[in-house]
């Protein structure tokens, strides 16, 4: 259902991840954390014993990050799924995809990026969104936020590729999304991503209300955005 296209790169067989680059450390939210929603992570490797390691090392990441994420992305009445599965599959031609709370991880993709964790908070971002509607007007928002939750939370300091104005588009979802609306929140609405996910989550979202809360329509934006091209 959400494939990527990319990844880190990475030696085959260093699989070797530090807390601090897991984003485990720096936890400094303890009080905090007794309020959140628990969550339980599954892990099923029926299908892929051989991912063991890898799968064991990104599940203390969703039960981190679950909390987080669902606190972003909280909404009155909405209760978000407490519990996630965490499937490692051989056949698989995408990297990762996500089903209700089933995250599906290729054994190839992580063989060839083993420090690719990100893309776990991806999917674990589309577990937590359950938006009614995902279609050819709202797919690029939805993508757009899950790699903003990635690149500009999860790994804020990884640098990003350089974009091409003349074939990029707001619409490409991803990271290319993902930075429009970081543009987005640092110069014209801080609190553009929480109403993004409202409008989404009520079955709401319209293009006009970036119109209603930036004065600027998507088109302006863009052409402002590219004129800036921030490097992240
Ligand atoms: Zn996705």
């Amino acid at each position: 259902m959400h494939a990527h296209r990319f990844g880190f790169v990475a030696v085959i067989g260093a699989a070797f991840a530090t807390s601090a680059a897991l984003g485990l450390a720096d936890d400094k939210s303890s009080a905090k954390d007794k309020r959140r929603v628990p969550v339980n992570v599954i892990v099923d490797l029926s299908d892929a014993p051989e991912a063991a390691a890898w799968v064991y090392r990104a599940k203390p990441l969703v039960e981190k990050w679950h909390p987080i994420i669902a606190d972003m992305l909280k909404s009155d009445g909405f209760v978000p799924a407490s519990e996630v599965k965490l499937v490692p599959k051989k056949d698989m031609k995408i990297p990762a995809a996500t089903s209700g709370n089933v995250i599906s991880i290729s054994v190839d993709h992580i063989s060839h990026h083993p420090d690719d964790y990100g893309m776990v908070i991806h999917e674990l971002v589309h577990v937590l969104q359950r938006y009614p509607r995902v279609d050819k007007d709202t797919w690029w928002l939805v993508e757009g936020i899950a790699d903003y939750i990635r690149y500009y939370r999860f790994e804020p300091k990884i640098k990003l590729p350089r974009l091409d104005p003349s074939k990029a588009s707001f619409r490409d979802g991803y990271k290319t999304s993902a930075r429009f609306l970081a543009w987005i929140e640092r110069k014209h609405d801080r609190t553009i991503v929480k109403k993004l996910n409202l409008a989404l989550r009520k079955g709401e979202y319209r293009p006009e209300l970036f119109q209603e809360w930036t004065k600027q329509s998507l088109d302006q934006l863009w052409v402002n955005f590219v004129r800036a091209m921030p490097a992240r």
